[in-house]
C-alpha cells in the first residue's frame, strides 16, 4: 500500500512538473513515506532523516517531506524531534502534495520558515481527489497496484492500523475501472487490487462485491491477469471463493493472514475465527483451486504466548503448507490494547521462537519452489534481472523467475507473457528458460 501511495504521490509531482530522480543526492525534495506498523519501521524514519540532514545543509533549499502512518501518528512531533523536516503529512492527504509545496514555496517567498503539518482528512475525501488525477507513466512495469479500500475497522489488539489509516472505506467501482483502464493504455497488463481489508470492499451503491469487481476487470481488454491483497479470513465469502475456480484472470496465489494458531491467542488478538475454522477456509479454496499458492502473516510472541500456544502455530503451518509468508515478533504499539498488556513475552524467547518458525516456512518455501522443476510455466516478464543478461518476471504463484536471454530480444519480451521452462529453484525465486511450449 505504501508503494501505492508513493507512485501516486510521485505522479502528482510528475503532473506538477517535477521530476523523479534516483538518488536524494540529486533531489530539490524528499519525501519519506513511513510506517507505524511495528517499532523497527518508526526508528527508521529517524535514522533516514539523519542521513538526509547533511544535504540540507548543502542545498539550503531542500524540502524534506515525512508522509504515511509515522506521520499520521506523530504529527508535529516530528518537527519537533526532527527540525530539519518542513513537512508532515498523514496518508489520507497526499493528493494534496501540489497545494501543499506551493504553500511552503510561498512561506519562503517571504522568507519564513516553511513548516506544514496535515493530518486530519477522512480516506472518503482521499479517493474523491484521486479521480481527477491521472495516472502518469512513472515506471515501465506491467504490473500495478490500484486501491480500491482503505482503513480498518477490525481492531485486532495488536494491531495499530485502525488509528492511523481511520475507518473501512470502499472506492466506486467505476473509479476502479476508470483508473485500470487508464493503466491499460500505459501498457500494463496485471493489476494488484489493494486494501487493508481487500475483501471487505463493496460498491456502496450497486451493493457489488470483489468477486462482481474482478469479473469486471478482468472483461477489460488488456487484463491478463489480476491479484488482490490483503485478504481477512472474516471477511471471505463464497462468491469470492468461486472465483478462484472460474474467473481465469485471476490468479492462484492467495495472501490470507492467520497470525497465530492457537484460539487462546486468536482470541485475544480479536481476529474472530478459530484456527479450525482458518483451515477449513483453506480446504475451500483448495477445492475450487488445487494448485493455489498460499501465504500468511504471522506474529510470534503476542502477549501470554505460551510454548503450547506457539507449538499450535508451528502445527497450523505443517497443516495447511505454504508457498510463503511474512513473520514477525509481536511488537507493542502504543495506544494499542495488547501493548498494555502485563504477559508481554521476553525478546529472547520471541527471537528463538521466530527463528524456529522461520526455518519451517523457509523449508515449506523451498519445497514449494522445487515442485515447479520440469514444469512450463507462463512468466510476465518484468524488468532486468540484477545478473546480467538476464530478464526477470512472475509466474502465476508470484514466484521470481530469471531466465537468461539473447540481450537483443530482452526489450521485447518486457510486458509479456511468455511460456518459461523451469530449470532451478532457489530459496526465493526460480530460473528457466524460454520454451517453444512444448
Ligand atoms: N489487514 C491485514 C494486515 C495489515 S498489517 C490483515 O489483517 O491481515 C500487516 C501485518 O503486520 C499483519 O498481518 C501482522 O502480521 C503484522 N503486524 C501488525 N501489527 C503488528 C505488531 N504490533 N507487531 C508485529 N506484527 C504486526
Ligand atoms: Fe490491523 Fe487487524 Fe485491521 Fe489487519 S484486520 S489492518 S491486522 S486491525
Amino acid at each position: 500500500m505504501n508503494v501505492y501511495d508513493s507512485e501516486r504521490m510521485a505522479e502528482a509531482l510528475v503532473l506538477s512538473g517535477y521530476q523523479q530522480v534516483e538518488t536524494a543526492d540529486d533531489a530539490d525534495m524528499v519525501i519519506l513515506n513511513t510506517c507505524h506498523i511495528r517499532e523497527k519501521a518508526v526508528q527508521k524514519v529517524y535514522s533516514d532523516i539523519g542521513r538526509i540532514k547533511p544535504l540540507k545543509k548543502k542545498k539550503n533549499d531542500m524540502i524534506i517531506a515525512v508522509a504515511g502512518c509515522v506521520a499520521q501518528a506523530e504529527g508535529a512531533e516530528i518537527i519537533a524531534r526532527a527540525p530539519v523536516v518542513d513537512m508532515v503529512f498523514g496518508p489520507q492527504t497526499f493528493q494534496q502534495l501540489p497545494d501543499m509545496l506551493d504553500e511552503v514555496h510561498a512561506l519562503r517567498a517571504k522568507g519564513k520558515k516553511s513548516r506544514l503539518v496535515r493530518t486530519e482528512f477522512p480516506a472518503a475525501e482521499k479517493f474523491t481527489a484521486l479521480k481527477s488525477v491521472t495516472r502518469a507513466p512513472i515506471t515501465r512495469s506491467p504490473s500495478a497496484f490500484v486501491t480500491v479500500q482503505e482503513g480498518c475497522d477490525k481492531f485486532c489488539t495488536f494491531c495499530v492500523v485502525p488509528y492511523t489509516r481511520g475507518e473501512e472505506v470502499s472506492r466506486p467501482t467505476a473509479d476502479i475501472i476508470a483508473e485500470t483502464q487508464a493503466l491499460v493504455d500505459q501498457g500494463v497488463c496485471e493489476v494488484t487490487l489493494l486494501g487493508q481489508n481487500v475483501n471487505a470492499w463493496q460498491d456502496r451503491q450497486s451493493g457489488l462485491r470483489l468477486d462482481g469487481l474482478l469479473a469486471q476487470l478482468g472483461a477489460i481488454t488488456g487484463i491478463e491477469r489480476l491479484r488482490f491483497t490483503t485478504s481477512h479470513p472474516r471477511d471471505m465469502d463464497d462468491a469470492l471463493i468461486a472465483a478462484h475456480g472460474n474467473n481465469l484472470k485471476l490468479m492462484p496465489y492467495l495472501h490470507l493472514p492467520v497470525q497465530a494458531g492457537s484460539d487462546n491467542i486468536l482470541t485475544a488478538m480479536n481476529r474472530k475465527h478459530s484456527a479450525a475454522e482458518y483451515i477449513e477456509l483453506v480446504a475451500r479454496f483448495r477445492a475450487v483451486r488445487p494448485d493455489i499458492a498460499l501465504s500468511s502473516d504471522f506474529i510470534v510472541g503476542f502477549p501470554g504466548e505460551t510454548d503450547a500456544d506457539f507449538d499450535a502455530t508451528m502445527a497450523l503451518i505443517e497443516h495447511v503448507t505454504y508457498a510463503q509468508a511474512y513473520s514477525f515478533k509481536y511488537s507493542p504499539r502504543p495506544g494499542t490494547p495488547a501493548a498494555e498488556d502485563e504477559a508481554q513475552v521476553d525478546e529472547a524467547i520471541k527471537t528463538t521462537r521466530l527463528h524456529r518458525l522461520q526455518a519451517l516456512l523457509n523449508g515449506q518455501q523451498r519445497a514449494f519452489n522445487e515442485a515447479q522443476i520440469g514444469n512450463i510455466l507462463p512468466v510476465l516478464f518484468d524488468k532486468p534481472s540484477k545478473k546480467n543478461g538476464q530478464m526477470s518476471g512472475r509466474s502465476p504463484y508470484l514466484q521470481t523467475v530469471h531466465v537468461t536471454m539473447d540481450e537483443a530480444i530482452m526489450e521485447s519480451v518486457r510486458g509479456r507473457i511468455l511460456p518459461v521452462a523451469i530449470t532451478a529453484a532457489h530459496n526465493n525465486s526460480l530460473s528457466g528458460h524460454l520454451s517453444d511450449g512444448d
